[in-house]
């Protein structure tokens, strides 16, 4: 077994990530026997909690009580919650780190967790610097004896500014080695087969080029509203929530060329090169017309009335804040001269799904002219959530007389793969950073490339006047010029609706 003894350390362990997240992916892994024997997970937060408080308040709030699978295994359970221990920080979390370095230590020989120590920031970022410091100061991040590793929670930055000022202060205390910067999205099953399935097949990757494909699309769809999140949404919206990081992750694993090995280094040195390959819109005209962005307006959605994003809890009755984002950019590389990619993300929209379609070039000479159904162009969907597949549309004959030409699927689905539940990303990305493994963990330069192609959107918003916010009516597929994005008499593809 590849996972050494250690103690997991969550800060801002009273809160929502930790008890909805955190808890039930480690105990999904303790039931599946994946943690190492010499493991305990140590709470830390400013709530006054003991031991028994925080036992008893992540079983209440997490769901894995919950878990069919799991439901009245009490061996698991008990066994799971002596596990978990609770350290009080005091009123602030700068200071009272002696108390706790006492604990920690306390806690590492009674375990004979080896003085490796994974530190977990699941507080608000602005504190990330001082926990670093902190813990320094109390030799905690030493590497004499034991390994000493960090995990950091989104958002990383607000922009490249301060996404720099976040690397540059973490740095400090830490190497870049050290620190595993969590994207939930690439724990995702689906998102990795990517690699596989065009660098572990030799019919893809041949057309997987300006040659053969005419577009690439990215959906990412919710089809909720900001739910309980108004007031932290309204400060960041979905460029920021979502574009940057999980939708450019997507990216950049579409656009990357092929790694030399699959190593972390190795696959993370091609996804950089494949950020910075993105053009960046910088002028006024690119940027007005390859934007766009929205806001969802109230609607009846089955009978039920949904609020407007203005009218929900915690947000400004005036805010600019978008809540979709449609995004129209080429890749200035050999690979993709000249290929528009569209991505869009957005709230309230008809239903729940994130995928990936790339769009094929049609046949150069047609010889077939009753394409029926058919839309021209073969399509690969790779479908990232819900019902993670992925699928093929090409053209058949349909029987009979003449050559009439339909659309058929080949598809394939996760679930019949999997005998068991797909491993759900926390637990993957877990698993990962006990081991030591960062390659779905996202690098500082990574992060950096991101921002570098966020920022002179963000700055256009906010700064010219001719950039519009249009409203969409919750439950539709957002502001109609978005339609005015694609290239020719291309649509986007509504899953669902075409
Ligand atoms: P949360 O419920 O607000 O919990 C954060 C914890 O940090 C609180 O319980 C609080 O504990 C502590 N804290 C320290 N300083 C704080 C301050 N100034 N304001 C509020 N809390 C403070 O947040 P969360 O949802 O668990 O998220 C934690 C981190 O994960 C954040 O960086 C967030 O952006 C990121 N994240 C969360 C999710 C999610 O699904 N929830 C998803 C992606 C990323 P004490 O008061 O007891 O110290």
């Amino acid at each position: 077994d590849r996972t050494e003894s250690q103690m997991l350390i969550i800060f801002g362990a009273s809160g929502d990530l930790t008890a909805r997240k955190l808890i039930p992916a480690l105990y999904n892994l303790h039931c599946g026997g994946h943690l190492p024997k010499n493991f305990l997970v140590l709470g830390v937060s400013r709530s006054p909690l003991s031991d028994k408080d925080f036992r008893n308040k992540v079983a209440l709030e997490s769901s894995y009580l919950e878990d069919e699978n799991q439901k009245g295994n009490s061996d698991h359970l008990s066994n799971f919650s002596e596990k978990l221990f609770y350290h009080d920080i005091g009123n602030s979390y700068e200071d009272s780190y002696e108390s706790l370095a006492e604990r920690v230590k306390g806690l590492n020989s009674e375990f004979k967790t080896a003085y490796n120590f994974i530190f977990y920031l699941s507080t608000p970022p602005n504190i990330y610097e001082v926990i670093a410091k902190n813990l320094s100061e109390q030799g905690l991040t030493q590497q004499k004896k034991g390994w000493k590793r960090m995990i950091v929670e989104k958002p990383f930055g607000y922009d490249l500014a301060s996404a720099k000022e976040l690397n540059n202060s973490l740095h400090k205390y830490f190497n870049e080695e050290q620190i595993f910067r969590i994207d939930h999205y690439l724990g995702k099953e689906t998102v990795q087969n990517l690699l596989v399935t065009r660098f572990a097949n030799s019919i893809f990757e041949p057309l997987w080029n300006r040659n053969y494909i005419q577009h690439v699309e990215i959906t990412n769809a919710e089809s909720v509203g900001v739910e309980k999140r108004g007031g932290y949404y309204d400060s960041s919206g979905a460029l920021r929530d979502m574009f940057q990081n999980h939708l450019l992750q997507i990216v950049s694993l579409v656009v990357m060329e092929p790694p030399i090995g699959a190593k972390a280094e190795e696959i993370r040195n091609e996804k950089v090169k494949a950020l910075k390959s993105l053009r960046i819109l910088t002028d006024h005209k690119s940027l007005n017309e390859n934007t766009i962005r929205g806001q969802y307006l109230s609607a009846d959605i089955n009978g039920d009335k949904v609020k407007g994003y203005r009218e929900e809890d915690g947000v400004n009755p005036d805010s600019t804040t978008e809540t979709y984002v449609a995004i129209k950019f080429f890749v200035d590389n050999w690979r993709w001269k000249d290929v528009p990619f569209y991505v869009r993300t957005a709230k309230r929209m008809p239903t729940k799904v994130t995928e990936i379609v790339i769009h094929f070039k049609p046949p150069h000479h047609r010889i077939f002219t009753d394409s029926g159904m058919f839309n021209k162009d073969n399509k690969l969907i790779i479908r990232i959530q819900p019902d993670e597949g992925i699928l093929i549309k090409f053209g058949v004959k349909v029987p009979g007389q003449g050559f009439k030409v339909e659309r058929a699927n080949l598809d394939f689905y996760y679930d019949s793969l999997a005998e068991t539940n797909l491993m759900a990303a926390y637990e993957r990305l877990l698993l990962d950073a006990m081991q030591g493994d960062a390659t779905l963990y996202a690098r500082a330069d990574e992060v950096e490339a991101a921002w570098e192609f966020v920022d002179p959107i963000l700055n256009f918003w906010k700064t010219s006047k001719d950039s519009m916010i249009y409203g969409y009516s919750a439950g539709v597929w957002g502001p109609q010029n978005a339609d005015d994005l694609l290239e020719g008499d291309n649509t986007w593809r509504n899953p669902g609706s075409n």
